[in-house]
């Protein structure tokens, strides 16, 4: 047990959408994209091997924010339908309780957002190119800030939650980020590097409509994307020195997180967060707390979402009674336990339908329909060899095929008699949201199909997955 506080700690929770692990500087990273936040990480514990099993935005999370799993929340697609279930409680709703505030900036809507007393919006930028570049996290210090000055001054604890969508495209961060980590001619008509994403008509119309006309640069965009992060951190600073200057931050305990990663220009995903590949599925945690969460640690073993609702509660000393899925993290903090799981369940239903299994050294990824990249219907990958998981090894080794998708099988069955509930991946009828369509039969049926037309379509297709008020 951490060591007994004299009273319930305020909590930051940072759950950031879209930051992939891979590219802060604290989880390696060559570019120095989060020096305030490796500052954090130095201050408190970081977990190497921080999963998102259940991806993308919405079933993310649900499962962040409920210490539960994709059967027990039933959430799975980004375009949830209707509410989660009454019978699970979210973080706020558990905190509430026992006579926390709670507030929620920037996730208004969503069937994982429930429960909170105070939702605040900011403009969280959905912008063309030629609309100029968007301070997000600016925009969110001006809404969060007098909110953390009003929670400071009642005598209750709080939980802040903060969405930042500084990862999420459009990636467009204001100067000197833009070139922070670029020096090159974007529209450099001899660089062929953005010929394929030209040609993919699900994306293109969206994706070109934010980057430079004449754009012909991949790495451009991915110095973009990493400004992104770098601005983000600058601003995510001026939060910890407003608690600083309270007196207050390390009676605070700070959660640092991500609903999912971001696939940049990797496995045709082009700038999104679908695909079951690490770069989606591999998510930051970092926990400061002093005190209570060690200082300079890094925790190697695999945790995955569902274990940190357990983590926080553990932390500030709240008996819910809840039964979660997932397991508390101080024992691996601790050294006591080196994985609680090191093999899991994983699921995406964002633009493909596809789930899998993904062990310390294996991965398979299974297609529930005919996906609109024409990718094939079963992948596996070695993560030892192939970490990058671009070398398919499915036809190859149909043995290794069987074992997994036996154990695959074999805990959605216990999870189903577990929970007395469906497998919700299975059911999910027009999950892409063109309604009376049903499963793809084809992949050139999902390709003609699917279609990010403008910014602001992109943003009513996130907020379509409203369940309630
Ligand atoms: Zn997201």
């Amino acid at each position: 047990m951490p060591p007994r506080r004299r009273k319930l700690p305020n909590i930051l929770f940072f759950g950031i959408d879209s930051l992939l692990a891979d590219h802060m500087s604290c989880y390696r990273y060559g570019r120095l994209t989060t020096p305030h936040l490796d500052r954090v990480a130095a201050q408190g514990t970081l977990f190497e091997r921080y999963y998102s099993p259940h991806i993308p935005t919405t079933s993310g999370y649900a499962n962040m924010l409920t210490g539960m799993d994709v059967f027990s929340t039933q959430v799975v697609a980004l375009r949830h339908k209707g509410p989660m279930r009454a019978e699970i409680k979210t973080l706020p709703e558990i905190l509430r309780e026992v006579g926390y505030t709670t507030t929620c900036v920037g996730f208004r809507g969503n069937a994982a957002a429930r429960g909170f007393d105070t939702y605040i919006d900011f403009d969280s930028g959905w912008k063309t190119f030629e609309q100029g570049r968007m301070p997000k996290a600016e925009n969110l210090n001006q809404a969060t800030l007098p909110e953390l000055d009003r929670l400071t001054k009642q005598k209750q604890p709080w939980l802040l939650f903060l969405r930042h969508l500084d990862p999420h495209s459009p990636y467009l961060p204001p100067a000197p980020f833009e070139r922070m980590f670029y020096g090159g001619n974007e529209c450099d008509p001899k660089n062929r590097s953005m010929d394929a994403l030209k040609e993919f008509k699900p994306f293109r119309d969206y994706l070109l409509s934010w980057m430079p006309e004449g754009i012909t640069d991949k790495d451009y965009v991915i110095a973009q994307y990493d400004g992104e992060i770098a601005y983000m951190d600058a601003c995510i600073r001026t939060l910890f020195a407003r608690l600083e200057a309270k007196g207050i931050l390390d009676e605070t305990l700070v959660v640092i997180t991500s609903d999912h990663g971001e696939t940049l220009y990797d496995h045709d995903c082009y700038f999104d967060h679908h695909g079951l590949y690490d770069v989606t599925l591999h998510v930051p945690l970092i926990l400061r707390y002093p005190g209570a969460v060690p200082a300079g640690k890094r925790v190697g073993g695999y945790s995955q979402h569902y274990d940190l609702v357990p983590t926080v509660l553990e932390l500030a000393g709240v008996e819910s009674g809840i039964q979660f899925d997932g397991t508390s993290l101080l024992p691996m903090v601790r050294g006591e336990v080196a994985s609680h799981r090191s093999e899991f369940y994983i699921t995406e239903c964002t633009w493909m339908r596809k789930h899998g299994w993904r062990t310390p050294q294996w991965k398979l990824i299974r297609a529930l329909e005919p996906d609109f990249h024409f990718k094939p219907a079963v992948e596996l990958y070695n993560l030892v060899e192939d970490p990058t998981e671009y070398n398919n090894l499915a036809e190859q080794e149909p043995e290794v095929v069987k074992i997994l998708s036996a154990r695959m099988d074999a805990w959605i069955a216990q999870r189903m008699a577990e929970t007395g509930l469906p497998n919700p991946i299975e059911n999910q009828g027009d999950w892409h949201g063109h309604e009376g369509v049903g499963p793809f039969k084809t992949s050139q049926q999902a390709y003609d199909t699917l279609h990010i037309g403008t910014p602001r379509q992109a943003q009513q297709l996130q907020a379509k997955a409203k369940g309630e008020k």
